[in-house]
């Protein structure tokens, strides 16, 4: 008995895979969803429709969100969240005295939005605003911060300086406040966290962890206080800051490696070529794993580096395989936002290509949809460079983003590779993963874009695949990533090349 997918299997972020289609191909998925559903039963019919009705309505809040992020329409001031790119990048760039953060809770804000309601709440935070943004002039920018605070960053500002900016504001938020000429006038404390750039951090999610520990510190000190961080924070700190190190120097010494893990051809299950991953051993930490130090390597501005480093050793090996007689090898390399954001990546993956003799169309360069949610214009323009290089470009981990499938179409893609956790449950003759995993392969090819399952870990996951014509596979089931002796040895034995 086939079951309805649940409604609630679908939740976000899924609903949003099919997020941003063009009438044409939400026609095309309705149809399917229904097509695959009158088979089936009139109540899986419901459920297609109100998962339909359910994303669309989404994707309107979503959108409405986007519109309405940028300023905060009661205080008038950008909102953290939509300059946080900004933000990001100042707090890269040198300062001789350092960055500062201060994170300006208002203390017991609600009971000011209960007792004046929301008009009076946002007039509070209004004149706040006004009061923190007089208080530290032209040293201080201000944003609207969570949803009764402010953040405000000082650029060149040594840690003495932020203290005493921080006292000025707690100041002047304090003052008496006066809305209604009826109600007697009251006041609104703050509790201000601080963090200093490299002490707390040299990154603005480490800054704001650091503040936002201090901001606790302050609330628990009875609140109407400014705190720097703790002894605790300022050691999590340093201890993030001792890995970057270790890690720059590792870059620097060319101690990274990589590993390979073989991509099959889904017919014909024979090898195709390899994906190539980041490897990184510490003296003394040992193996440590990518999902660590990427996301470090690139808070930290090192992924430029380590991202020529990947790309180099990738194309020399291909190049040493290819010579040895195993010319059909492909391989792909994953891409970091930060390598994207570079007006000279086309141009140089283009020599490393030359030097090596290799064509472009052997080499996959993989992304994920983060790279193109930050700046969808820039990465957009990089991507047609690439692509009219010849090299091939997929997308990485799709399904899991938000609406993923407006990017297959604005953007230059050969491959998406469906992401791990909807194959962890295609084996399931009902199952939701199935569902979408089928549907996702149908509109790929619709599209003519290959694709490539990731994570297939099982028989049953490969055969269902396979009987759902997906392009290319990969994962446990037909190898781990390896090191690179294996790799050779493992194309040697299927390709049954001759050395050359
Ligand atoms: P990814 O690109 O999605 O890579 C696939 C990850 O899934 C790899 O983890 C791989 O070991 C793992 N995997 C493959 N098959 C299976 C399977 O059947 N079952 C399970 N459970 N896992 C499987 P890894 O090597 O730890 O890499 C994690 C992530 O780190 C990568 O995810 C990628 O986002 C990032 N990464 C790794 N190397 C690089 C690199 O050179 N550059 C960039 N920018 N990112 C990298
Ligand atoms: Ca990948
Ligand atoms: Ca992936």
């Amino acid at each position: 008995m086939w079951a309805p997918p649940s409604l609630t299997s679908f939740a976000l972020p899924r609903a949003l895979v099919v997020g941003g289609l063009s009438s044409g191909l939400l026609i095309a998925f309705v149809l399917f969803l229904l097509d695959l559903s009158r088979r089936r039963s009139t109540e899986a019919a419901e459920t297609a429709r109100s998962l339909l009705t359910e994303t669309e309505r989404r994707l309107d809040a979503q959108r409405r969100l986007n519109d309405a992020a940028a300023m905060d329409s009661a205080t008038g001031l950008p909102r953290f969240s939509a300059q946080a790119t900004l933000i990001t990048e100042q707090i890269g760039t040198q300062a001789p005295s350092g960055h500062g953060l201060a994170i300006v809770d208002l203390d017991g804000f609600g009971m000011v939005n209960d007792s004046f309601g929301h008009d009076g709440g946002d007039e509070v935070l209004r004149r706040m605003g006004q009061r923190i943004s007089g208080a530290v002039g032209e040293q201080g920018r201000v944003y609207r911060y969570g949803g009764e605070g402010f953040l405000v960053h000082f650029i060149d500002t040594d840690i003495d300086q932020l203290s005493r900016w921080a006292e000025e504001i707690r100041r002047a938020v304090g003052q008496p406040i006066a809305l209604y000429s009826t109600h007697p006038s009251f006041t609104v404390t703050a509790s201000i966290g601080l963090a200093h750039a490299p002490e707390h951090g040299i990154d603005l999610q480490s800054l704001l962890r650091s503040a936002d520990d201090a901001r606790h510190l302050a609330k628990r000190a009875g609140r109407n206080q400014v705190r720097l961080p703790s002894a605790g924070a300022q050691q999590d700190a340093n201890d993030r800051l001792s890995r970057v190190t270790a890690l720059r120097e590792a870059v620097a010494r060319g101690q990274l490696r990589l590993a390979y893990q073989p991509v099959v051809a889904g017919d014909t299950l024979q090898l195709i070529g390899f994906e190539a991953l980041a490897r990184w051993r510490h003296p003394a930490w040992g193996e440590v794993p990518p999902s660590v130090f990427i996301p470090l390597a690139e808070s930290a501005g090192l992924m430029e580096d380590i991202g020529h480093f990947v790309l180099e050793q990738a194309c020399q090996q291909l190049a040493r395989w290819r010579a040895m007689g195993l010319r059909t090898l492909c391989m792909a390399v994953n891409l970091s936002p930060s390598q994207l954001g570079q007006p000279t990546l086309a141009p140089w993956i283009a020599d490393c290509l030359q030097r090596h003799a290799l064509p472009a169309d052997a080499l996959t360069l993989e992304l994920t949809e983060s790279v193109l949610v930050e700046d969808m214009g820039a990465a957009q323009r990089i991507l047609q460079s690439l692509h009219e290089l010849g090299v091939r470009l997929a997308l990485d981990d799709f399904g899991t983003g938000y609406s993923s499938m407006s990017y297959l179409q604005r953007l230059p893609l050969d491959v998406i590779k469906i992401d791990r956790s909807f194959v962890d449950g295609i084996a399931a003759e009902d199952s939701t993963d199935r569902a979408i995993a089928r549907t996702i392969l149908v509109l790929a090819h619709e599209m003519g874009l290959r694709t490539i399952a990731e994570g297939v870990e099982t028989v049953e996951q490969m055969n269902a695949l396979q009987q759902m014509q997906c392009d290319e596979m990969q994962g446990y089931f037909f190898g781990r990533p390896m090191e690179v002796d294996e790799a050779t040895a493992l194309a040697r034995g299927q390709l049954r090349q001759p050395m050359g």
